[in-house]
């Protein structure tokens, strides 16, 4: 018997009961260096779209997703090759005036694994997180390189697809441009491959530039999970998105995915509660998405025509190359000023993208409004129902909320 099928017969490594934190980091951590393919995480746990709270859940590694991404990458060349653009990049923006992200950064590939829930209850398995970062979902700080990797949650990456993103495409998109832009990912053919290889270019965006925050933030950036946080986190957004954009060309259909995903799915997401600005103010990609939609519109990236919305690849390019530009030139520019200069520079910038309300908020433009509006068949966050059933330790009303008791 091979020692794969002796793992899938005894299979779950229990990684934390009640115990701290860092126990379930080791766990963790050790279990993914040992290539378990199911790992069971259970206790306080924080996903990136809400607070810490009880958790129970059991994870599919997804080694064959993960491999079927980065050969899809290894389509326009190897890591190495793909890194040496963004090391490019940082130095070049850098010009002198500036220190590049390159000195003492990781150019290896990102500690980021693709996983699928198959047992679990509570917000980590409702659809509203796709990922979960490490050390900060355990609650633990911790400087140590080897302590920072993450976990996508894939399936709910695939379902935001299949049940809103598609959807919505196939709704509003007239049928030519339909087919240009879920062509590339036709039925059978899973769409977690480009989400995954996309997740990948994304993490190592985290890396480069004034933005960035792996392994830790430019010096002279005084924004961040204390001042100005949503500021900081919508531009580092903006930023590792638009580099993955304009150094990967070659790979528009990424582009695509994730340029779709922020404006259908994400900028959406609360638009039944509040029509008028959804959760724009509150979250960065809500707000990213509002604003991809704007820049879109004005390129035309994205035509209103009787016959459907028309797509433009190029124009969303050109988009997006505009986008890393201006957002790399504001980081590079507020280096090493006030705090309070700082978030007054990126305020501009952003008041200056959105409309906002006569309390300055941003509220969504009014034809995307209109898009949301006509979308309202389609669920703001995708079901997910994680196929087996355990005796969960937060067997409770959170579990039957999530319809597998
Ligand atoms: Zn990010």
């Amino acid at each position: 018997m091979s020692s794969q099928n002796n793992s899938l017969i005894r299979p779950v490594l229990t990684l934390v009961g009640n115990s701290r934190g860092e126990t379930a980091l080791a766990g963790l951590r050790d279990g993914l260096a040992s290539s378990r393919r199911l790992l069971r995480l259970a206790g306080t746990l924080a996903g990136t779209k809400t607070p810490a709270s009880a958790a129970d859940i059991v994870l599919y590694r997804d080694f064959e997703m993960e491999l079927m991404s980065r050969n899809h990458l290894n389509l326009v060349c190897a890591w190495p090759g793909i890194i040496e653009r963004y090391v490019s990049f940082d130095a070049a923006q850098a010009g002198g005036t500036g220190t590049p992200a390159t000195v003492g950064a990781p150019t290896g590939e990102p500690a980021h694994y693709p996983a699928r829930l198959v047992a679990g209850a509570g917000p980590l398995t409702n659809g509203e997180n796709i990922f979960l970062f490490m050390p900060y979902a355990v609650g633990v700080v911790s400087t140590n390189p080897a302590d920072h990797f993450s976990m996508e949650l894939i399936d709910v990456g695939g379902a935001i697809m299949s049940q809103i993103v598609w959807p919505g495409v196939a709704h509003l998109f007239e049928p030519g441009s339909q087919l240009e832009i879920i062509g590339d990912t036709p039925p059978g053919l899973p769409v977690e491959r480009a989400i995954y290889a996309q997740s990948l270019l994304h993490e190592a965006g985290h890396r480069f530039g004034p933005w960035r925050v792996i392994p830790a933030q430019a010096p002279g950036m005084a924004l961040g999970p204390h001042f100005g946080s949503f500021e900081f986190d919508t531009l580092g957004e903006i930023s590792t998105d638009a580099m993955a954009a304009a150094l990967v060309p070659e790979r528009p259909d990424l582009m695509r995915v994730t340029a779709l995903q922020r404006i259908f799915a994400f900028a959406r997401r609360g638009f039944s509660a509040n029509p008028t600005a959804a959760r724009i103010n509150e979250d960065n990609d809500s707000w990213m998405g509002a604003c991809l939609w704007k820049r879109f519109r004005s390129a035309g990236a994205i035509r209103l025509t009787p016959f459907g919305w028309e797509w433009n690849d190029a124009a969303a390019l050109a988009v997006y190359t505009a986008l890393l530009n201006e957002v790399d030139a504001i980081g590079r520019r507020i280096l090493g000023r006030t705090p309070d200069e700082q978030l007054a520079q990126v305020r501009e910038w952003m008041n200056a993208q959105l409309p906002r309300d006569a309390n300055g908020r941003f509220v969504l433009p009014q034809c995307l409004r209109e898009a949301y509006y006509a979308m309202r068949h389609l669920p703001e966050q995708p079901s997910i129902r994680p196929p087996v059933a355990l005796p969960i330790t937060t067997r409770n009303v959170e579990f039957r909320i999530n319809g597998n008791a």
